[in-house]
């Protein structure tokens, strides 16, 4: 059996680095409670070697205890949390991802001189939800065409636009064209990050080349679904969260598998994948 890796798969650089920044401290500082507001990734069987180590994962600043550490994932969180840890005294180890802490940066600069922040992404999305408190909840939040063409924007007014970092390139273009047509003062920020389309790309391009192709993620993981909604265009894909869902004898029919993960996905489970399929 032939084994290719997408050229692009697996932890992207923001997700690497604030896991190995958590590690660094749940490895280094045993005497101090460490907490994390939310999961660091979707990813069960990293978390849990994360929360076996130490990390607790808390849904509530108030549950953070004071004069512990507490780390920002990558997807950053609002300015009042900052504030509270402050408070606290509780340490911060900032694993916002750097793509992310410059949009932050943005929104806060042009808030305090006065521009009124227009963010285009997911109200829901954490990373949405963290750069909207660096403008004291202010910013108007566009998720759509329709959004865009039917908020109603005032002339005295300057804005500012910035980009959720894994929106697609497209949808955004089509939402900015018609904000250009809307607002006489504006100026445009676009944030996107392309490693979530690096990783889409490769694995298609990787999927046509291949009998089939196994997608390891988190089920929680919507980036991992749509790598596999991808691979599935173009030949027969397993999507699977570790070895264990391997089902060998259906794999063992397929002369060349190919293999990508989620942005989620930590390399030792897809290493533990890529070794079961080199033994058969
Ligand atoms: S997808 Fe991009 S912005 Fe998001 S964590 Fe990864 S590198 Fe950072």
């Amino acid at each position: 059996m032939k084994i290719k890796i997408a050229e692009f798969s697996g932890y992207c650089y923001g997700v690497k680095r604030a896991m190995d920044l958590a590690w660094e401290e749940l490895t280094t500082n045993s005497d101090k409670k460490v907490y994390s507001l939310g999961p660091l990734i979707h990813n069960d069987q990293a978390m849990k070697k994360f929360t076996e180590n130490g990390l607790i994962v808390e849904d509530s600043i108030d549950k953070i205890e004071k004069k512990s550490i507490a780390i920002v994932r990558s997807h950053g969180l609002p300015k009042d949390f900052y504030d509270k840890m402050d408070i606290n005294s509780t340490q911060i180890v900032d694993a916002t991802c750097p793509f992310v802490k410059k949009i932050q940066d943005i929104v806060y600069e042009n808030y305090k001189s006065g521009h009124i922040i227009i963010l285009i992404g997911d109200a829901d999305h954490p990373e949405i939800k963290g750069i909207n408190g660096w403008s004291d909840n202010s910013s108007i939040i566009i998720n759509s065409v329709e959004d865009a063409e039917e908020f109603v924007f005032l002339d005295s007014e300057s804005y500012i636009v910035a980009v959720q970092t894994t929106y697609k390139l497209e949808k955004y273009l089509q939402i900015e064209k018609i904000l250009k047509n809307r607002l006489k003062k504006v100026e445009f920020f676009n944030t996107i990050c392309y490693a979530t389309r690096e990783r889409q790309d490769s694995a298609r391009e990787l999927s046509k080349t291949v009998d089939a192709m196994i997608v390891i993620g988190g089920t929680s993981s919507s980036n991992t679904k749509k790598l596999a909604e991808i691979c599935s265009e173009n030949c027969i894909t397993f999507l699977i969260e570790t070895s264990k869902d391997i089902d060998i004898k259906k794999i063992s029919s397929f002369n060349t598998i190919g293999i990508t993960a989620g942005a989620s996905t930590p390399d030792f489970i897809i290493d533990e994948v890529k070794d079961l399929l080199l033994t058969k």
